[in-house]
Order: structure tokens, then C-alpha cells, then sequence
């Protein structure tokens, strides 16, 4: 069948990856790993090597993996500049607590200057434990302190991390079931998400009542709601299916926030470091925020590090607020520079938004040939495909969705999905991403391309080569 061919009732894909040597590891991994393991469940692949838009499995399949770690490979796997950066740093230091080194402060330099002019000299950064979550925690208690105050404000439809901090502002409920006593306090609203809009309103006709039910309900002396120690929200929902926030609900929220003297927090985790386009999200709405959370992106490569961007003004911790031990990623630190001169040396931003565009013209299109999708959209790369359910079959939206990504794998596509019961093909390409391979992986969603993923020596296995 091709990829989006309407589901027959009882009709099977061909199950072919993994192959032996995948099945193998997949095996072992199933039965001496956790159970909360995730991406393999659905993407059985068992990965030998990657480079660039690429990645090769232990049978010698290649796939184009436009999961890219989970949007973390903003250079695609094994950039060769970052490569001889990081070779050259750990030979030098590796692991550094949170003392000043050269590399540290070079990062610390160049993320500062990432940010827009007017917020430049206003803004501190905290370097967090590796992790978004670590991160997460690190700006709440941040605004904690700083306002006195407990509650939080959060977004239906949020992601924010796995932490027990993060996961009490993370929408989705089912993982919290059973894991009592999470942070109290967290209230809710309704997000933007105008495909299936909370409010059942339409777009064309509605005036953001999301937002102005949000402001409302914090004006309001009997809203319920105390005035909170912040409100963070993501200006893309990533794995909530991503769901670009119109600019006006943005705007309508950060301005009572800042009305109410709110902090504001971005978790641009997901959306910064240049994947929507520029190089945090935020830039594309008008809004300065008073808490940016980045961490996937910031060394190009994969390697962990995350920091807090925050107005001066909210710092009145003590040391050792908030720490950790591995804040000193001096690789991340070195891979994060070099990730800057790549940046601007091939006009990444560009690119980032001539592909985002061609993608999602692409889709746009397809959509219109199938009735199996139900909403394209996306900012810079990263995108989604809501799917439909295909009743005639008794075929729910989430199995079109699991068969997509199936049959895409099959055909040596690696794909995300996401949001509510997973309805949300995903696509998280490599910031470097070509055209070539842009254009490789549409001809496997479209149509389908039969013989399987490609072979090693088959076909070009890497574009580091440039854009
Ligand atoms: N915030 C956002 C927006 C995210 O997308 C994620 C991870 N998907 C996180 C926080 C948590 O990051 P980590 O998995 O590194 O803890």
C-alpha cells in the first residue's frame, strides 16, 4: 500500500525493518529496559551510525531521520566542524562544575548576543543540570522566589518535561495518573489550538476568547485564580502536535502578563535555537518574555546542556538556589560555539525558513488529494500533519497516524507523532536540511516508494555537504 493510501479493513503492511540484527537489540532492549522506554515501541530501529540527515540501522538500512533526536540535531548527526570542535575541547577539559573556563565563557558571550538588541544587557543566563526539564524547574523556582508567590499558569496542550516539576505542567494527563501529590497550584487554560478549537469557535470569526478567558480569569476578583508566580507557555506546542500559536493570543497573553506584573516564561526548549526561523520563536510575535528556557538545540550536536535567559531583575537567588552537577558541559560548550559560526556562515535561519516553507507548501497540497489529513501547519521545521479517522474502515485518526509512520519507515523515512492520542505526523528535520533530501522524504510520504529504505553504498548516506 502506499502511505496514504485510504486503510482497507483488515489490510497488514509489510513488516520488514527491522531486520535481524535490529530485532536482536530490539529484543534485549525490551527485556532488560525499563517500560517507560518510548521512541523504539513505535520506531523499531536499532541504529549503527548516522551523519547528516541519515541515519544507518545495524542491518545496513538507511533512513532519512527526520526526528533528528527529537529536534535536538539542529545540525543533523556528526557535524564534521562540531566534530573537530569538540575533539579539540576534551583534550583540553571536559567537565567543568560551574567555573569559568574559555569555552563557558564564549558560549555565555554568544548566547547573550543571539538575543534582540532591547533585551540585550537586560538579561542574565543560569547554566541548568543538562536537561529541558532541569531547566523547566530552574525558571520556576526562579519566578517562585522572585514573586513570593506559588501558583502557575500553564497551557492545555503543553509539554514542558518529565520532571515532577515539569510533568505538573504537562497537560497530558495519563502519565500522571497513579503519581499523586504533583507541584499543586497549576491552572490550566485553553491554548490556541483553533484546528479544534477548545471553545468550538472558528478562527475567521472568533477574537481569541482563549486568551481573553485566560485574562479574565486573572482579572477577575472572583476568578478563582491567585495572581501567579508565572506563566509559561511554548509559542509552538512541539509535542502537543505542533500547534503554532497565532501572533494575537501571544500578544493577549503577554500583555496580562505583564499588566498583572506576571513573569512570562518561554519554553522554547523545542523552538529555539533556530528551528522555527530565527533563533528563539518569541522574535516572530513581538514579545520580549522575562524567562527563556533553551536547551535541545544549543549545542547543534546532540550533546546536553540547557540554560535559563532571565531579566535581571527576577534574580534574587542565594547561590546554590539552584545547582547541579553537570553544568559544565565544556563539549557542549564548545559544540554550541561552533554551532553559531556554522549558523550564520551558511545563513542557516534561511534555510530554516525557504524548507519550512517548501514542506508545508508540499503538504498543503497533499492534503488537498487526500482526505486523510485533516490540518497541515507548522513555523520554520517544525511541522505537523494532523491525521483523519477513515470511519468507512473503522479506522481512528491514531491508527492513520501509527500506519503512516509505519509504512514511512518502511519506505526509509524516520517520523515523529504526537498530540492528543497521538493524531500528529511530526516532521523535525536538521536545520541544514537540502532540498534533495527534503524532496526524498515528501516522495515517501506522497506516494510511497517501493523496494524498502535504501542500502548503504546505494545511495548518498550523508548532506553534510551543504544546503
Ligand atoms: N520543554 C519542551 C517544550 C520540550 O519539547 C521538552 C522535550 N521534548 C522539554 C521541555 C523537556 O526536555 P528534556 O526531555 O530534555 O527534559
Amino acid at each position: 500500500m502506499t502511505i496514504l493510501e485510504t486503510p482497507r479493513a483488515g489490510a497488514e503492511l509489510d513488516l520488514s525493518v527491522p531486520g535481524p540484527n535490529g530485532r536482536a537489540l530490539l529484543a534485549s532492549q525490551e527485556a532488560n529496559e525499563s517500560s517507560a522506554r518510548t521512541y523504539p515501541r513505535r520506531l523499531p530501529v536499532a541504529i549503527a551510525e548516522a551523519s547528516g540527515s541519515y541515519v544507518t540501522d545495524v542491518d545496513g538500512r538507511v533512513y532519512i531521520d527526520f526526528l533528528a533526536g527529537a529536534g535536538v540535531l539542529a545540525l543533523g548527526h556528526n557535524h564534521p566542524a562540531l566534530v573537530a570542535a569538540v575533539q579539540d575541547q576534551l583534550t583540553r577539559l571536559a567537565h567543568g562544575l560551574d567555573f569559568p573556563t574559555p569555552v563557558r565563557e564564549e558560549f555565555k558571550q554568544n548566547q547573550l548576543a543571539m538575543l534582540p538588541a532591547s533585551m540585550r544587557g537586560e538579561m542574565k543566563i543560569h547554566f541548568c543540570g543538562p536537561t529541558g526539564s532541569d531547566a523547566v524547574e530552574a525558571a520556576v523556582k526562579l519566578c517562585k522566589k522572585a514573586t513570593g508567590r506559588g501558583g502557575l499558569v500553564a497551557f492545555q496542550g503543553s509539554y514542558h518535561g518529565s520532571t515532577q516539576g515539569a510533568m505538573s505542567l504537562t497537560s497530558e494527563t495519563h502519565p500522571k495518573e497513579g503519581l499523586l501529590n504533583l507541584l499543586p497550584g497549576v491552572h490550566f487554560a485553553p491554548y490556541a489550538y483553533c484546528h479544534r478549537c477548545p471553545l468550538r469557535l472558528r478562527p475567521d470569526t472568533c477574537e481569541t476568547n482563549c486568551a481573553q478567558l485566560l485574562a479574565s480569569t486573572l482579572r477577575d476578583t472572583h476568578g478563582g485564580v491567585l495572581r501567579p508566580a508565572a506563566i509559561i507557555m511554548e509559542l509552538v506546542q512541539g509535542e502537543g502536535g505542533s500547534i503554532p500559536a497565532p501572533a494575537d493570543f501571544v500578544r493577549r497573553v503577554a500583555g496580562v502578563a505583564r499588566e498583572l506584573d506576571i513573569p512570562l516564561i518561554v519554553d522554547e526548549v523545542q523552538t529555539g535555537c533556530g528551528r522555527t526561523g530565527t533563533w528563539f520563536a518569541f522574535e516572530q510575535y513581538g514579545i520580549e518574555p522575562d524567562v527563556i528556557i533553551a536547551s535541545k538545540g544549543l549545542s547543534g550536536l546532540g550533546l546536553p546542556v540547557s540554560v535559563i535567559l532571565y531579566r535581571s531583575r527576577l534574580d534574587r537567588w542565594g547561590p546554590g538556589s539552584h545547582i547541579g552537577t553537570f553544568r559544565g558541559n565544556n563539549l557542549a560548550f564548545a559544540s554550541g560555539n561552533a554551532y553559531l559560526d556554522v549558523l550564520r556562515r551558511e545563513n542557516l535561519l534561511q534555510n530554516v525558513r525557504v524548507q519550512g516553507r517548501h514542506l508545508l507548501t508540499a503538504l498543503a497540497n497533499l492534503q488537498r488529494s487526500t482526505p486523510l489529513i485533516s490540518d497541515v501547519r507548522g513555523l520554520g521545521l517544525i511541522l505537523g500533519m494532523e491525521m483523519a479517522a477513515w470511519p468507512a474502515a473503522s479506522v481512528t485518526a491514531q491508527q492513520v497516524a501509527a500506519r503512516v509512520q509505519r509504512a514511512a519507515l518502511q519506505r526509509g523515512l524516520i517520523l515523529e507523532v504526537g498530540g492528543r492520542e497521538d493524531r500528529v505526523i511530526r516532521l523535525l528535520p536538521p536545520l541544514n536540511v537540502t532540498r534533495r533530501t527534503v524532496d526524498d522524504a515528501l516522495a515517501i510520504i506522497r506516494v510511497g516508494r517501493q523496494g524498502g529504505p535504501g542500502r548503504t553504498g546505494r545511495r548518498a548516506v550523508s548532506d553534510h555537504d551543504g544546503i
